[in-house]
């Protein structure tokens, strides 16, 4: 049984947000066989990463932080309640997690949000639940985290978290919480980079963790496996600009952790021009990869394509969804 619980975690640990590297290094789509194998590699390159980074502390305002080295980042309210965390970073960060953690205040970590189910943002709710934490999500988070959990282009079945790990409070549209003094509203966004994301706002401080809507000076990854689209996106970041404002402090969930209103919108702004190049290139009658050769998003390329999402990667994602 340990043994099964030990191989069932392992085999989740992929990174969907870093299937980019898979194709950049073989320059073309993978079979399903050879994407497993590709993927299975990338597990234990992510894992060694993420348990050899360090972690960044950034301290924003209204003793809420946010810790940079674990998949996505992470936020953390701090205060008599327990901390608050707003999503959980990979497993094997645990000790170099809670060494930062340590730094901030005394008192255990009591909740932790969900803002999707992707494995670099919920793969250490299992630590989580065991150090005492209670699990908040969206009701879409629970059910991927729950059963098997099929990505198509992969061909690759991603098994559920353990009991412990699985949100045991979930909502449909909207939740508010209030700890440590704090009214923390959680909104679902529709489908957006997957069905399942949330934006996570401290009212009061006027900081919102947004998830991976906004992937800060990079271009995202889109899970159609699990309902996300170019255009909800695109309707998500509309919505991160509706509600925030020049004084917002905005966590995204990958890229430099500290971010504004200006950065989000040349975000939306870039995705929607790239939107419209490849869906001209498509409307034409171009296939794939006669667009992705068309380089539809060569005037971002310098500033947006330097991760793992490169550009002929992110325009393929766009174009399934034009
Ligand atoms: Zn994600």
């Amino acid at each position: 049984m340990r043994y099964l619980d030990k191989h069932l975690l392992s085999r989740r640990s992929f990174c969907l947000c870093c299937v980019g590297a898979t194709y950049a290094a073989t320059g073309g789509w993978l079979t399903p066989r050879q994407a497993y194998a590709e993927a299975r590699g990338l597990v234990s390159l992510i894992k060694d990463s993420a348990a050899a980074v360090p972690i960044k502390t950034f301290k924003l305002r209204n003793n809420i932080t946010v810790l940079e080295g674990s998949g996505g980042n992470i936020a953390v309210l701090t205060g008599s309640d327990g901390k608050v965390l707003v999503d959980g970073g990979i497993g094997v960060s645990r000790a170099r997690v809670t060494e930062a953690l340590a730094t901030l205040s005394s008192e255990p970590v009591t909740h932790l949000i969900n803002t999707h189910w992707h494995f670099d943002h919920a793969d250490g709710n299992d630590w989580l639940h065991s150090a005492g934490a209670k699990i908040i999500a969206q009701e879409n988070t629970r059910k991927h985290l729950s059963g098997i959990q099929r990505v198509e282009d992969w061909d690759y079945n991603f098994l559920p978290l353990g009991p412990g790990g699985i949100p045991s409070e979930v909502f449909s549209d909207a939740h508010g919480v209030k700890l440590n003094g704090a009214s923390i509203v959680l909104k679902h966004y529709g489908r957006a980079h997957t069905d399942s994301d949330i934006s996570v706002t401290f009212a009061e401080a006027n900081v919102v963790h947004v998830g991976d809507t906004f992937w800060n000076g990079i271009y995202p990854f889109i899970d159609y496996s699990t309902g996300g689209s170019i255009d909800g996106m695109i309707a998500a970041s509309d919505a991160n600009l509706a509600s925030t404002n020049d004084d917002t402090i905005i966590i995204p969930g990958h890229g430099k952790p500290v971010s504004n209103r200006t950065e989000l919108q040349a975000f939306r702004d870039m995705l929607v021009a790239i939107r419209d190049n490849v869906a001209r290139l498509k409307k034409q009658g171009r296939t794939r990869d006669e667009t992705v050769a068309a380089k539809p998003t060569a005037a971002f390329d310098a500033k947006w394509g330097q991760f793992v999402i490169d550009p002929g990667f992110f325009t393929r994602l766009v174009y399934e969804g034009v």
